[in-house]
């Protein structure tokens, strides 16, 4: 099954089950000051389960672009070094908005997983909270029995604690259990081995979570009780890369058809073999291959690289990948560009937008590496000149003062400068670069709104995760 294949099964099964489908979210969060991107399939519908607006439909349907790299879902560090957790991805999703509950949605998951898409039942894991009697939250008792009639054998069923399997908006409002569906992807040897069951929410590459079942059916009072929903909900959030290496049977995202197009291209531009292994050169690749569709789209979706906000995450997206290149695959010249039309043909069906602008989108890249190319090989050559006296110092930790000067001097985010201190084994002085930027704010307000003034807005941003209200989202008038 092709990934659009699997995609289409998705919305055609749950539109057979009386959902309307809608159409994905900007990947840039609008009307919402908690948020800087949608990092889930929810976050659009928050206010329906707020009881504030009315939704399109009972029961909805999508595939949401998210993106996970700031705020409470930051991902951005595990990407490439592992091979399931994206900067951008596809979150499949199911909603009932006061309609079904949880039997509708675990049937139906259990439905399309194992006789759609015919994933074998016995490398299937579920799990359901158990309950915490400090926070006042009972055991799912429900879930477990339906999960237990489902499948026919307890054994599958995993009981998870209040990090796992609770979910909460935030310290008030609407909040109840969550049931995650896990696959167990290894051989048949390693099976034999350790029982998959051991291995679930391990961060095992080959056991990984699939879809996370949210059932909202309470609401915590500011006294911290709680008390039942009137009207219950159900969220529901898949991974749709994936759902796609587990039906197309490979041990790694990148290996499915969403990634390959891309790999091929970046094979082809640096001349070398991607081997799927851990060695830097595939962690590159898969870096890029990752990054390249975050930056994408949300050039598409009306966001442009700067030194403000959600532009500097975008930029800073974008240069990690450049070096990633740069470093490790000898990517001197602009390439990051050149991998736009493969992506914007791939995705012309589902996310028209990055087709349609394909062109600005492959310009405003080309033009942020032609600007960071210039400086990036004489910056790296300083870099090194740094660590290799720190370290000859026997020093551990690169000054806030040298970290600024990177960034003002040569454009390294501080969180490059981190990347490659990292990987000679150093670390930086994140609280003095932080001052760095508040003394030359002080000395001239005009450069200071460039980068410090930025830098401290989103760090402020990012340690801000609590739901604190917002306008109505985006309307529904494009139906797909
Ligand atoms: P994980 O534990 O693997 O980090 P999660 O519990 O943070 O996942 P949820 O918030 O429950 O994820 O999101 C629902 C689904 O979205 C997950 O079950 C997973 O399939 C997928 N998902 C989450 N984060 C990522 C990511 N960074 N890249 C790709 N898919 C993801
Ligand atoms: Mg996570
Ligand atoms: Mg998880
Ligand atoms: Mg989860």
């Amino acid at each position: 099954m092709t990934s659009s294949e699997i995609r289409r099964h998705f919305l055609d099964f749950f539109r057979s089950k009386q959902h309307l489908i809608v159409p994905s979210a900007p990947l840039v969060a609008k009307n919402d000051p908690t948020l800087m991107f949608n990092n889930s399939g929810m976050a659009q519908f928050k206010d329906f389960f707020l009881g504030n607006g009315t939704p399109p439909a009972k029961r909805v349907a999508d595939t949401q672009k998210c993106l996970r790299v700031s705020g409470k879902h930051n991902d951005l560090e595990d990407v490439g070094f592992d091979t399931y957790h994206h900067t951008m991805f596809e979150m499949l999703g199911n909603w009932s908005f006061g309609d079904y509950f949880k039997k509708e949605a675990l049937h139906w998951s259990w439905e399309l997983l194992t006789e759609v898409y015919k994933l074998p039942k016995d490398r299937i894991y579920v799990s359901v909270f158990k309950g915490d009697e400090k926070d006042n939250v009972p055991f799912d008792q429900e879930s477990w029995d339906l999960w237990k009639e489902i499948i026919g054998d307890e054994s599958r069923i995993i009981l998870g604690n209040k990090k796992d399997n609770f979910w909460e908006m935030g310290d008030t409002g609407p909040c109840g259990p969550c049931s995650e569906i896990h696959i167990d992807l290894r051989s048949e040897d390693d099976v034999a081995q350790k029982p998959g069951k051991e291995l679930v929410n391990a961060d095992h590459p080959q056991v990984v979570e699939i879809w996370n079942n949210v059932f909202m059916q309470f609401n915590r009072k500011a006294d911290g009780s709680l008390e039942e929903l009137p009207a219950r909900h159900v969220d529901t959030g898949m991974g749709f890369e994936r759902l796609c290496m587990a039906i197309q049977g490979k041990q790694s995202n990148y290996d499915t058809d969403v990634f390959s197009g891309t790999i091929r291209v970046i094979e082809e531009l640096s001349g070398k073999k991607y081997t799927g292994s851990m060695e830097k050169q595939d962690v590159a690749m898969r870096v890029i291959a990752d990054h390249i569709r975050a930056v994408s789209f949300a050039i598409a979706d009306g966001l442009v690289p700067s030194n403000a906000k959600a532009g500097y995450v975008i930029r800073r997206i974008l240069r990690r990948a450049i070096r990633y290149g740069y470093s490790y695959l000898n990517l001197m010249e602009p390439f990051m560009t050149k991998l736009v039309p493969t992506l914007a043909m791939q995705f012309a069906d589902v996310f028209p937008e990055l087709n349609a602008q394909r062109d600005f989108v492959a310009t405003v890249i080309r033009e942020e590496e032609i600007a960071f190319l210039r400086t990036l090989g004489t910056g790296l050559g300083r870099l090194d000149q740094i660590i290799g006296q720190l370290t000859t110092d026997g020093k551990k930790e690169i000054p806030g003062e040298t970290v600024f000067e990177l960034n003002d001097t040569f454009g390294f985010p501080a969180d490059l400068t981190a990347l490659i201190a990292r990987e000679k084994g150093l670390s930086i002085d994140e609280t003095g670069f932080q001052k760095a930027l508040q003394e030359q704010k002080a000395r001239s307000r005009k450069d200071a709104q460039a980068s410090a003034g930025d830098w401290i807005e989103l760090a402020e941003l990012d340690n801000k995760v609590e739901f604190v209200g917002y306008d109505q989202p985006d309307s529904y008038a494009q139906i797909v």
